[in-house]
């Protein structure tokens, strides 16, 4: 049945041991794998467990629900909505935090279920998004989450390289330290964890660039795709294909290649540039913006290209290829198309 995602599990074992050993290399000693891409696919996510990681995250309270079995802390990424704050402390033995409104409210779902719940709070090191800024005032919401009966501070973290694209380095990662020395001495304290950010940082391994206080990485696409994301470069001894998606000719014929009269837009409202490349042979698969972005696939066979395509179709130019219907075509994805691919019921997930 197509069209269909084929995911090699092993090479993602193989990836989430090879991290945790680098990590390791790296004076980290704690790896939290981020499967929010596996849209709470058990068994995949399950078969990371013995390879060394100490917790799985996702950003959606939906994806840990299915993983209530799973024998390892499981820690919500995205901040908590306060309309959730129940199902968090149920599902999600940590959460990442910036609002001490939410936290407040944490702890009294967590008091009601009599349950802890553990808190990692989130400083903004300068990329922009979720995160206390790092250089105002701090020491007043710790104070007020400390005083919390049925919340714990597990530790504090930084998320980099999402929305502003800022790179890590040491001199940002040490905004993190200072503020992990302030908080440890003012109230007498250990953090246990101190989680310098994502796949991003991974690019500064082995440059004795990351500060020795960072023992905690949350990472996902180093992982799944076996590459840092502050440049996207390889990391060695990782796997790269992993993924690969296959979607079927529903009609393969000769056609000119502009519109026949006058033109408007398209079904999505895009005008669309189309040039004149004289008659062409078309190939129709059965995939569409519904299931994914057609710009995040990516054709094995390099000399066709994607030229379209609208909710449920994706045209491509096989000119002087010997394609035909039935046929099936397969591409790489990357990691946003993978995300949306994942999330599409219409596409079946074949793990091997
Ligand atoms: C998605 C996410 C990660 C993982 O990022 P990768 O670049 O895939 O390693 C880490 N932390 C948070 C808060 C996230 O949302």
């Amino acid at each position: 049945m197509y069209p269909r995602i084929i995911i090699n599990t092993d090479h993602i074992i193989h990836n989430s041991k090879m991290m945790v050993q680098k990590a390791k290399e790296n004076h980290i000693d704690s790896i939290m794998a981020v499967v929010k891409v596996f849209a709470g696919h058990y068994d995949l996510i399950n078969s990371l467990v013995e390879t060394g990681i100490h917790q799985i995250g996702d950003s959606r309270i939906e994806n840990l629900k299915l993983l209530t079995h799973i024998q390892l802390p499981k820690c919500l990424l995205r901040l908590p909505m306060i309309s959730e704050v129940d199902d968090v402390v149920q599902y999600a033995d940590i959460s990442l935090n910036s609002e001490i409104k939410t936290i407040k409210a944490l702890n009294q779902a967590a008091k009601k279920s009599n349950i802890n719940h553990q808190i990692i709070l989130m400083f903004d090191l300068g990329d922009l998004r979720e995160g206390l800024y790092y250089s105002k005032p701090y020491i007043h919401i710790v104070e007020n989450i400390l005083d919390l009966s049925h919340i714990e501070l597990l530790g504090i973290g930084a998320n980099l390289t999402c929305y502003g694209g800022l790179v890590p380095n040491k001199k940002i990662l040490n905004r993190l330290i200072h503020i992990k020395d302030v908080i440890e001495s003012k109230f007498n304290l250990h953090l246990k964890i101190v989680s310098g950010g994502n796949s991003s940082t991974v690019t500064l391994f082995d440059q004795s660039e990351i500060p020795k206080a960072i023992n905690h990485l949350r990472l996902g696409e180093s992982i799944l795709f076996g590459k840092e994301t502050s440049y996207g470069t390889n990391i060695e001894g990782l796997h790269q294909d992993n993924f690969i998606f296959e979607a079927e000719i529903i009609e393969c014929q000769t056609k000119p290649s502009l519109p026949d009269g006058d033109t408007s837009i398209n079904s999505f409202g895009e005008k669309v540039q189309i040039e004149d490349k004289g008659a062409m042979k078309r190939a129709i698969l059965a995939i569409g913006k519904q299931d994914v972005m057609l710009n995040y696939l990516k054709p094995i066979d390099t000399s066709i290209s994607i030229i379209g395509g609208s909710s449920d179709h994706l045209i491509l130019d096989v000119t002087g290829r010997d394609y035909d219907i039935g046929q099936i075509v397969q591409f790489r994805v990357d990691y946003p198309g993978l995300l949306l691919l994942m999330n599409s019921n219409y596409v079946k997930k074949i793990f091997k």
